[in-house]
């Protein structure tokens, strides 16, 4: 480009003469009320988009860091995903609909539905239910583990109020919750109490809530979580599914 082509584009705008030793570009330059900026290069402008999308992605990377940092998935269960889950006899229909679940996420994840996986202890219910939290995680949602009977100790009267805080935001605002092993806390009137206010709230928001327990999806868990948590947790927003899979943690090892 010439100088006078240059001046047609914008008067400010000239060669400076020098020109890119790399690409062989003229560099030119512009004026802005007394000072001079160059213009970069091709090769300079392809520098330049790949720093920043490599800090867009360094910043995604936190991101993601931080999503899962929050969340608080217990280390064993960190890596836990659909494809690294052993489908032992009696995990059939609970794989299946967490499958069912994560391929319809998005739908799922917006209208609110849930997902009720019940049967013994050591059934591998929990790491079904983490990795439909994993792979909310990786999908940008934010999502949160609570151990029911360490929550709702944790929020006993007479705790850290700041810390309570803390527990009950994650509880009823992340977007996707697990409440792991609901029924193994030692259930009172407040411990009802507490789990209806999460369990409601979350209902009324269309916020999915991931549910592992031990006891029957029946009066068993009518008697510990409350009537009205009950009927929400019985709505047609939640699928309840059995895992009867016998000591799964000792197949696993
Ligand atoms: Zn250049």
């Amino acid at each position: 480009m010439t100088e006078e082509k240059a001046k047609k584009i914008s008067p400010n705008v000239f060669d400076t003469g020098k020109v890119c030793p790399n690409c062989g570009e003229h560099i030119f330059a512009y004026k802005f009320s007394t000072k001079v900026y160059e213009c970069p290069c091709s090769c300079k402008s392809s520098t330049v988009k790949a720093e920043d999308a490599q800090h867009a992605a360094e910043k995604k990377a936190e991101a993601r860091k931080e999503r899962f940092a929050y969340a608080g998935v217990p280390r064993n269960f960190a890596d836990a995903k659909l494809n690294n889950y052993r489908r032992l006899p009696g995990t059939e229909a609970a794989y299946a609909a967490v499958k069912g679940y994560l391929l319809s996420r998005q739908e799922n994840i917006k209208a609110g539905n849930g997902l009720i996986l019940y049967g013994p202890t050591g059934s591998g219910k929990t790491h079904l239910a983490c990795a439909v939290l994993n792979c909310a995680l990786e999908d940008g949602y934010c999502a949160a583990y609570w151990c029911v009977p360490q929550m709702l100790e944790m929020l006993m009267p007479g705790g850290d109020e700041a810390e309570q805080q803390m527990i009950l935001d994650k509880a009823l605002l992340s977007r996707v919750l697990l409440l792991d092993d609901l029924g193994a806390e030692k259930s009172s009137e407040w411990t009802r109490k507490e789990l209806t206010i999460i369990l409601d709230s979350r209902w009324r928001e269309n916020r999915p809530t991931i549910i592992t327990t031990n006891l029957l999806p029946d009066e068993e868990l009518r008697r510990d979580c409350g009537d009205r948590s009950y009927s929400r947790l019985m709505s047609d927003h939640y699928q309840v599914v059995s895992v009867t899979a016998k000591d799964y943690r000792r197949a696993r090892a």
